[in-house]
Parts: C-alpha cells; structure tokens; sequence
C-alpha cells in the first residue's frame, strides 16, 4: 500500500491527525469528486434527469456493496445511516409475547431502545448474552440460551465503545444450526477488516458508509440473506418497495429492495459507491490488516504509559482504541488532543447501555485510526497523552 499516495488523495489528512474514524472516515478525493459531481449535475440539468443519467453507476453500486460483504446485488438495500437499515431489518420480525431476542453486552446504543421498545410494545423478553473471561460475547452461554422461544439473536460485530471483536463466526454456526435469525450489527467492522456474511452465517447484516469505509455521510446499506424474504414482512411499504398489482392489493419488490424507499440523495450513494471501490481496489485483507496493526501499536504504546490504562476488550482486538489517565478527566484528555489538532472522540455510557452495566468506565477517550494513518501520528497522540499522564 502506498500510504504516501493515499493521503496525498485525502485532504483532511494535511494540518491535522484524524484518529476519529470509528466517528467519520475521511474522504478521499475522488469520493468527494463522486457526490459533487453529482450534484453539479442535478443542478445543471436536473434531479431525476441526472439520476438518469448515472442510472448504470447508480445500479452498480449493489454489486460492489455485494462483493464488499460477500452477498449478491438483489440482496443489499441502500439506507441513509446505518440505523434505519438496522431497523427496516429488525422492525420485519414479528414478535409475540414471550419471544426472546438475545443480544451481547457490547450491542449498541440504539438497538437496545429498539429492544426495550419492542418488549415494551410486544411482551418479548431481551436477554443479555454473558460475556467470556476476555469480554467477548460467550458463545457456550450463546448455544445453552437458545431455544424456541428464541425469535432474534442481535450482535455488534465491533462495538462502538472499544477494540472488542466479537466472536460472529461462531454465532454464526450457532443461530444456523438452531435455525434462528441472527442480525449483524457491522457498523464498526465493515470497511475497517473483512467481513464477509458467507463465513459469518449471518441473515442480516447493517453497515454505515461513513465510518472506516471512508464514504460521506448520510449513508448506510442493509444486506439480507435472500432465502430469509419468506421470513420477514417489511414495515414501511410504498411505492419503491412494493408493486400495486392493479386492484386491492400488491406484491414486494424483488429482494431486498423491499425494505428502501423510493427517495435517495444520490450524490450520496455514488460517493459510496467510491468508497466502497476503492476499498475493494486496496483489498479488505491489507486494509484490515494495517488498520488492525496501527490500533496495536498505539494501544501497546498507551499501555507502556505509567497513569495511563486501555480499556479494550476481547483476544484479537481491532483499531478502536480507548484509554483512560488517572486524575484527567476524560473531557480534558480529548481537549487537549483536539488543541493539537488529533482528532479523537469519547465513549458515551448510554451508547453501550448493557457495557455500561457492568463496567463503569465509560467516558473513555476514543482514538481509532486507519490504513492511512501514519506511525508518525500515533506517536503524536502518545505524546500529547504521555505529558497530560505526567
Ligand atoms: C455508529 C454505530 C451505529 C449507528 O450508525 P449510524 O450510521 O450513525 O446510524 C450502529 N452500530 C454501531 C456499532 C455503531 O458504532
């Protein structure tokens, strides 16, 4: 990988050290050329007309999401985030009373009020999936848990408040074998290392384009293996996902569209069309593998800190990093890292509600890194923590 050419075609990378991909991704410039082209169009020549004129790059971008997951076109449904993809996918499960869906502790913020609300609303039960000793997702409680009550097991691969690679593989094999529908929540994995359905086993999978796959915002795809349709009954219906069969009545659309509606900003979905090219160009096995590599390197350095600890759970564990200083305030901690031009975020303990139960942690400064970030600029970040930790 050439990382000098690579930033040299990332604008945000001059003047600043941007370790906040786990928040938003930088842009290359031919990303940012994709959505602003677009819009030029459609101000030159019109909204639909410029849609129609990109209509062949529009459609391929299902292709490249598909080849990016490791599905196929008619499976992937374009989304403005990665929540609304979330829940077209779970709000087509119909839950009764007495139902369960299992989740694990590092499930994202918004899918657990989407739990709570549901159980509220259905008389579902949600149960939380012990963690292992290194605070994954314990897959031997995972297989003891199922049963036929069981109607949803939602997983985030990688959650959004530390380096934890859950086990979704092994979950996979699990809900497969149980004949259970498994819901991945990739938001944070997608675009950062391989993720690929068919080895995961999973139904169901959402991602966002504008963390580490490096897409604008406002974007977000749903991903929905093809022989669950018979399983799911969308729940928004309008005139993109369904087909008025002339009376009283319509039909879905062919797969997964069935779950998008007819509205999208397509200066938008070109630009991750771009994003995704290009990660597919890099190839998934080196991004993940430098990602995962830089996300090593700063976490061994904060560790040799003295005041200075890592909060990352798991055995293999990814580019999100997060610490702590003893005595500094976490708040501060991130000031002074931003007045150094490092850009970095902070966990927030109702954004893993169930992780927050169990470790009070939370707020940690957040540092997550990506292929085109330098060793050079680790360093930084190290330094700026080291004299604050001092
Ligand atoms: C950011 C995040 C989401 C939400 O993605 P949006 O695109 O902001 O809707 C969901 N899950 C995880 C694990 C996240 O980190």
């Amino acid at each position: 990988m050439d990382i000098e050419a690579l930033r040299h075609d990332t604008p945000g990378t001059v003047g600043r050290v941007h370790l906040n991909n786990a928040g938003a991704g930088l842009m290359s410039r031919q990303t940012l050329h994709a959505v602003t082209a677009h819009l030029e169009l459609e101000a030159a020549i019109g909204g639909y007309e410029a849609a129609d004129r990109e209509q062949e790059r529009i459609d391929a971008t299902y292709g490249h999401i598909a080849e990016l997951v490791g599905g196929r076109a008619d499976e992937v449904a374009l989304f403005d985030n990665s929540t609304h993809a979330w829940h077209a996918a779970f709000h087509s499960l119909a839950l009764r009373p007495g139902d369960r869906i299992l989740t694990g502790r590092a499930e994202y913020g918004s899918n657990v009020l989407a739990y709570l609300q549901i159980a509220r609303r259905t008389g579902a039960e949600v149960v939380v999936v012990p963690d292992d000793a290194s605070g994954r997702l314990d897959t031997t409680a995972l297989a003891a848990l199922i049963d036929e009550r069981t109607a949803l097991v939602g997983v985030s691969h990688v959650p959004t408040s530390g380096g934890l690679i859950n086990p979704v593989a092994e979950i996979g094999r699990i809900t497969r074998a149980a004949g259970v529908p498994f819901l991945l929540d990739a938001t944070q994995s997608v675009g950062q290392f391989p993720v690929d359905v068919r080895e995961i086993g999973c139904d169901m999978l959402t991602a966002t384009g504008r963390k580490f796959l490096r897409g604008p915002r406002g974007t977000g795809f749903l991903w929905v293996r093809n022989d669950m349709l018979d399983r799911l009954e969308p729940f928004v219906v309008e005139i993109e996902s369904a087909n008025w069969d002339g009376g009283r009545g319509f039909t879905w659309q062919p797969g997964a569209r069935r779950f998008a509606t007819w509205e999208m900003a397509y200066s938008n979905v070109l630009g991750l069309d771009s994003a995704v090219r290009q990660a597919l160009d890099l190839g998934m096995d080196r991004i993940g593998e430098r990602a995962l590599a830089l996300g090593d390197h700063l976490r061994r350095q904060l560790d040799a800190l003295p005041g200075v600890t890592t909060h990352d759970q798991g055995t293999e564990r990814c580019a999100i990093v997060t610490a702590k200083v003893d005595g500094v305030p976490t708040a501060d901690l991130a000031a002074a890292l931003v007045r150094r031009h490092v850009n970095v975020s902070a966990t927030v303990a109702a954004h893993t509600q169930f992780d927050s139960e169990v470790r009070d942690v939370h707020p940690l400064v957040r540092l997550s890194p990506h292929y085109y970030n330098t060793e050079a600029e680790l360093d930084r970040a190290v330094e700026v923590i080291a004299a604050l930790a001092r």
